[in-house]
């Protein structure tokens, strides 16, 4: 439950990637076999623009997972800097503006390149926008924000229509200001209701900001996490300059792998489908840890948790200083949980309140076992 991984069950709905080779020519005649095509294959980019509502012309298809072209952004950034402004860590100290509870890896890339971080509160409908629009004006040093706006990881938030709009209009004192849009759960949903987001690159360039988002996503939880592919759509500037730059790092992606996910995922109706699955499988293991926690804790004090319409995971909040020890005492249990604290930069939860849980791997048995336990652990803990 530390991780949140697709179980066996949903990888197997995808072994047709397995059975069916794809064949190596693409519809341009390209062969896949050989070197070439940084930008990705026309099909498979035609695919993602159509998965992300976006021309094919404004999306690059490249790599198996969206976090290594996130990584890759900001190291290019670093480096060398966005189209027209001098590189990042040539304008030190560079910060980035976090909304919390949010994805520990992001805030690894962060402390593992150097960069600052803030704290930004989420909301119900995404991130504190009064704090980010008042910091962002104040302070040239902030130079990105992390966003995922869709079931976002871990408290499941939806961004509103007006979050989205105001991000992409806020004045930042950065002229090189960027929003890094990790649109990972997209097609992710849980409930019936399928949720929407606005489009980021819509919005920013109705603003007159068209270069300030650049989004990711990947088939890792579509298809095979590890063995997907990824795509990051934005801009013609930015697809020009991120081009590039990927051209120099490699001489072309796996566009055997790119074809076999355009022949299995087809288009937008085929992925709806798929996700569909996915969802009949996930749902009764959210909803056993929902009713244990209901039954356990539904009455205690300063505890509550969230029930998302999607993506892979639960909220559990604690009362203030008691998520490390439900933590512990639940790894003693055998229960191995993401640590607490993780869900924040540098891994320091200022209240220690929010456990992650992540319900998707576990066999639905497990599960039910496992999150009696955590609330066990939890009762402890305040009991203690
Ligand atoms: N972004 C978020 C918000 C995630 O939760 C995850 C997976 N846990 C990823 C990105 C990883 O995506 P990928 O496999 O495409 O690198």
């Amino acid at each position: 439950m530390s991780r949140g991984k697709p179980a066996p069950e949903q990888l197997d709905l995808s072994n047709a990637l397995m059975e069916a080779l794809p064949g190596y020519k693409a519809a341009d005649g390209t062969d896949a076999r050989n070197y070439g095509g940084t930008v990705g294959l026309p099909e498979a980019r035609a695919l993602f623009g159509e998965l992300l509502g976006v021309p094919a012309a404004q999306v690059v298809v490249d790599s198996s997972a969206s976090l290594s072209l996130m990584h890759d952004v900001i190291v290019y950034s670093l480096l060398s800097g966005v189209p027209g402004h001098a590189p990042w860590i040539a304008q030190q100290p560079i910060t980035f503006l976090c909304p919390v509870p949010g994805y520990d890896r992001h805030f690894a890339i962060c402390e593992a390149r150097g960069i600052k971080m803030i704290n930004i509160p989420m909301t119900e409908q995404g991130p504190d926008m009064d704090l980010v629009e008042r910091l962002v004006a104040a302070d040239a040093s902030i130079k990105g924000m992390w966003c995922v706006p869709k079931y976002s990881n871990p408290g499941g938030v939806v961004f509103s229509d007006e979050v989205v709009r105001r991000l992409a209009a806020m004045r930042t004192a950065a002229p090189d200001f960027r929003l890094l849009w990790d649109d990972a759960y997209r097609f992710h949903h849980l409930g019936e209701e399928k949720r929407a987001c606005a489009s980021i690159l819509d919005a920013c360039a109705a603003a007159g900001n068209p270069d300030r988002a650049i989004v990711f996503a990947s088939s890792s939880k579509i298809s095979w996490a590890g063995s997907g592919v990824a795509a990051l759509a934005a801009s013609p500037a930015n697809i020009a300059w991120w081009t590039g730059h990927s051209g120099i790092r490699s001489i072309g992606p796996d566009k055997i792998n790119q074809l076999r996910h355009v022949r299995l995922l087809k288009d937008s109706a085929t992925v709806e489908a798929l996700m569909e699955r996915h969802r009949l499988l996930l749902k009764p293991k959210f909803d056993a840890v929902l009713a244990q926690f209901e039954r356990l804790l539904g009455k205690v004090d300063g505890v509550s948790w969230t029930r998302p319409d999607g993506g892979y995971f639960i909220d559990l909040v604690t009362p203030n200083g008691m998520a490390k020890r439900t933590v512990a005492l639940a790894k003693e249990a055998g229960i191995t949980l993401t640590p607490a604290g993780a869900a924040y930069p540098y891994g320091r939860d200022p209240d220690d309140s929010h456990i992650r849980i992540a319900p998707s791997f576990p066999s639905l048995d497990e599960i039910t076992k496992a999150a009696e336990g955590i609330a066990l652990a939890l009762l402890t803990a305040i009991a203690e």
